[in-house]
This record gives structure tokens, C-alpha cells and sequence, in this order.
């Protein structure tokens, strides 16, 4: 029982029903890890031992009167941007550091019912603006793989649970690259789903159209059991579709042959670290042995991804937060003087740089004389990437590349920087702003810090990204490494 820590959720699902071990057991080991590299890390901001026990015991108790879910005993740790009742919910914000949600996340919800067992909420950028953790009220994340790293964001905290073996799921929220590009900076595997695939429902909004609910594990096989559970239509979210959920574990095992991969050229123009693009073409490599046919395709707008989806993030966050006022939601100051003083105190001290900023650029985007200039201007972007896209896909069923330009970063190294900061994102936004999935799976080290393999699929092409993944897996073992200090 030594090595349960790093198990995939499919190895735990096997030795749980073959009784090798509890559910309590598992739970407690995990607990015991979190507790242990709590400092080191931060990647939680609240953890639910007691919770935790008792769901484990409730579900033992499942088990022994076969009556077992999906999911049952399974350990998994949730982005705390996820509402969960009765537990604390920040978002990774001062703005939150008290609220208690009253109800669960819809993703939340479905995981319990399928009997996951909830082991905390991990640490996340300042509702999730960031692609380092940074922004966090409750300080940085460390990458398990080098701890004067960041593990990326907005879900760092989920990424480097996960990396460091201390859960071995854990649920992300993607809206410009959240959870690929931590998955890629930390050896795991992050899965973005089709927008509207997953419910957004207790999910704190952060740009309506573009954020998505997914998963970050070790195996592209962990991420399509979880995907199964969470994944269908939800009538309390408006953008969730009526689509039928498939069995994701189903196709994992179908050969790669005749698989039509595209390429797109920008995605290795300068700008992409030497040694990560080496890897991935060797990960490319690895794909075409396995029969899959290689070919370039063209993203005429992809350049203006980040600048789209800059406006048009900012626009939607600048609307979505304003519920945040002291009154309705969130951080009150105890002296105002009166009800301006009271909105302006409040969210001033409330939001970080980070978010004022993004608040800031938002509202003048959206404001009267700058709304054809910029936000109209940007959606038109949009769908002509949107096109792109969908005119790619009628040649190639995946899109690989770089999940990520470069690995892992120093703490600090571009914080004062917004811009280069923004560029971790190149490679991932497309698939936001056209509403793809996206998943990320390890595929190789730069000076020992792990780099990603990217696959985007059409939508409702999770199958086929997922498979794709699986089959790499099934050839490569950069999914199985483990930092050494958390072996
Ligand atoms: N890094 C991007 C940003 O800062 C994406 C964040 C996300 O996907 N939530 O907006």
C-alpha cells in the first residue's frame, strides 16, 4: 500500500473494488501527503479532512452493499473557483476570503454522486487571470518539479497537487488556457472540454463565453472517466448543450492508424522554446509511427488570438465581477462614509492588480464611442478564427502542437510584464475563442522541467483527443515521471 499515491484513478478503481485497500486508507495517505508538503507548495487554500473521512467511510459503506458509483472512493481535489456547500469558496480572491457557498457546483455535485471523495480546494490565480499562479490572495504555488517555479495558472494549485502526487485528480476551469498550460509546466495531463460539454453552473464566472470546466491527471484514460461523470446537459446552465455523453473509456484503445493530424506553422515560428519544440516534434514523430498522417494546415487569424481574446476576456470579466460590490457579494469595508465610498473601498481592496486592470480595460472596451472600435471589432476576429478553425477540420480530425512556448518559469520572472506574461497562452487561446476542446499530455523535459504535447479537436471531438492522448501514452512514459521529492 506503500505506492497508492502514485496510482492513476483507474489502478485505484481496480484495487478498491478487489479490496486491497479502503477508501479511508486511500483518503488518509493522501491527506497525510498534503498536510506534509502544505508549505512547500500552497497548492491548497482549504483542506476538508474531515469531510474528506467521512465521504470515504460513506463510501466503503457503498461499496460493501454493492451499491457503488462510478467513481466510488475516488480521491479528487476541486479548483477553488468550484462552489462547494458549507466550504470555503475564495476564488483565489481577498474578495472572497469569507464566503461560504450555500450549494454545490454542478461539477461538484455529479463527481459526489458518482461517489468521489473530496480532499480539499486548491489555490488558483485571483479569479483565474493569470497563467502563474501569482495573482493569488493567498500567495504562489510552487512547481513540484523545480520549487523556484511557477506551476502555471490559473489552476496552479490543481496542477501541482496532482504533479506531486498529493490527489490524483483534480478539476480545472480553462478560459484562455488554464488548465493546459498548467498541465504542460507540470507533467500532467489537463483536458478542456467543448464549450457547453460541461456545465458552468457554481462555477465563478470569469468570461462567460469562453470559460469550461475540465480535469488535470496523470492519464488521458483518468481524464475521460471523469469527463464521463461531469460532463451533459445541465438545465441551470443556459450555455450547457443537450449533446449525448458518450462512454469516453470506450474508443481510448482504437489504433491511431489513418488518424489525420494537422500542423499549423505559426505554432513553431519563433517565439516557441528550442528544446520544447524538439520535444514535440518527437512527440509528433511518435504519433506518425503509429499510423497517423501528418499535414500542415492553415490558421490564416490564429496571430490575433491573444489580442482578441484580450478584449474580448476583459469585456465579459468587467460585467461579471461587478456583482462583487460590498452590498450583494464579497469584501465589505467596515467604515464608509457613504454608498460610493462604500463600492469604491470595498472593491479597491477587495480585487488585486491583476483584476483591477483587467476590470479597467474591460469597462473602456465596453464603453461608449470604444464598443465598435474594439469589442465588436473583436468578436468579428473571433469568428473569422471561429472559420478557421472549422475550415481546418474539414481536412484533419486533430490539431497537434506546443501546449505552452516555454516550460516552467521562475516565481517573478514576468510579473512585471502583462504582456509576456499573456503570451503563455498563444497556443491555447484559439481554442477557447472557437469553443474547442483541447487536452495536454506530457511528452518529453527541457532541463528537467516537464513540456506538453497540445491536441485540439472539433467540437464534440473529446473521443478523438482523448484517444489520441491514450495511444501516446500507450507508446511514451513522460506521463509516469514523478519529481523526486514527492515520490
Ligand atoms: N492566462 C489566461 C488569463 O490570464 C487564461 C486564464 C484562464 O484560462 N482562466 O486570462
Amino acid at each position: 500500500m506503500a505506492d497508492l499515491h502514485l496510482q492513476s484513478l483507474t489502478d485505484l478503481a481496480n484495487g478498491l473494488n478487489a479490496g486491497d485497500f479502503s477508501a479511508v486508507e486511500l483518503a488518509d495517505i493522501l491527506l497525510g501527503r498534503i498536510e506534509a508538503s502544505g508549505e512547500t507548495l500552497n497548492a491548497f487554500i482549504t483542506v476538508t479532512a474531515e469531510q474528506a473521512r467521512s465521504a470515504a467511510k460513506a463510501a466503503d459503506a457503498a461499496r460493501a452493499a454493492g451499491s457503488a458509483g462510478p467513481l466510488c472512493g475516488l480521491p479528487i481535489v476541486h479548483k477553488d473557483i468550484f462552489c462547494t456547500r458549507d466550504v470555503l469558496t475564495t476564488c483565489g480572491s481577498r474578495m472572497l476570503e469569507n464566503f461560504v457557498s450555500p450549494y454545490d457546483a454542478t461539477v461538484v455535485d455529479r463527481l459526489n454522486a458518482a461517489g468521489a471523495v473530496v480532499l480539499g480546494k486548491t489555490n488558483m490565480d485571483e479569479f483565474a487571470m493569470g497563467s502563474s499562479n501569482e495573482t493569488s490572495y493567498f500567495g504562489d504555488v510552487k512547481n513540484p518539479w523545480n520549487l523556484e517555479c511557477t506551476p502555471g495558472g490559473s489552476s496552479g494549485g490543481s496542477a501541482a497537487a496532482v504533479a506531486a502526487r498529493l490527489a490524483p485528480a483534480a478539476t480545472g476551469t480553462d478560459t484562455g488556457g488554464s488548465i493546459r498550460q498548467p498541465a504542460s509546466l507540470t507533467g500532467t495531463v489537463g483536458l478542456k472540454p467543448t464549450y457547453g460539454r460541461v456545465s458552468r453552473y457554481g462555477m465563478i464566472a470569469f468570461a462567460s463565453s469562453l470559460d469550461q470546466a475540465g480535469v488535470i491527471t496523470r492519464t488521458a484514460a483518468d481524464a475521460a472517466l471523469l469527463l464521463g461523470a461531469m460532463a451533459g446537459f445541465d438545465e441551470r446552465d443556459s450555455t450547457c448543450i443537450d449533446h449525448p455523453v458518450p462512454d469516453y473509456t470506450a474508443s481510448l484503445d482504437q489504433s491511431l492508424k489513418g488518424l489525420r493530424v494537422g500542423i499549423v506553422r505559426q505554432h513553431f515560428d519563433e517565439g516557441l522554446d528550442e528544446g520544447t519544440g524538439k520535444q514535440v516534434r518527437e512527440a509528433l514523430a511518435v504519433l506518425e509511427a503509429q499510423g497517423a498522417i501528418l499535414t500542415e494546415v492553415d490558421l490564416p487569424h490564429i496571430d490575433y488570438s491573444v489580442p482578441t481574446y484580450y478584449v474580448v476576456a476583459p469585456a465579459e470579466c468587467s460585467s461579471n465581477l461587478s456583482r462583487f460590490d460590498g452590498v450583494r457579494f464579497g469584501h465589505r469595508v467596515d467604515d464608509a462614509e457613504d454608498l460610493f465610498d462604500l463600492y469604491c473601498r470595498s472593491r479597491g481592496e477587495g480585487f488585486g492588480e491583476e483584476v483591477k486592470r483587467r476590470i479597467m480595460t474591460g469597462t473602456y472596451v465596453l464603453s461608449a464611442g470604444y464598443y465598435d472600435a474594439y469589442y465588436l471589432k473583436a468578436q468579428q476576429v473571433r469568428q473569422l478564427i471561429a472559420d478557421d478553425f472549422r475550415k481546418a477540420f474539414a481536412d484533419v480530425d486533430v490539431i497537434a502542437g506546443p501546449t505552452a512556448p516555454t516550460p516552467a518559469f521562475k516565481l517573478g520572472d514576468k510579473t512585471d510584464d502583462p504582456i509576456t506574461m499573456y503570451l503563455n497562452d498563444i497556443y491555447t487561446i484559439g481554442a477557447n475563442l472557437a469553443g474547442l476542446p483541447g487536452i495536454s499530455t506530457p511528452c518529453g523535459f527541457v532541463d528537467g522541467l516537464p513540456v506538453g504535447l497540445h491536441l485540439v479537436g472539433p467540437h464534440w471531438g473529446e473521443e478523438t483527443i482523448l484517444r489520441c492522448a491514450h495511444q501516446y501514452q500507450m507508446q511514451t512514459d513522460w506521463h509516469a515521471a514523478c519529481p523526486e521529492d514527492f515520490r
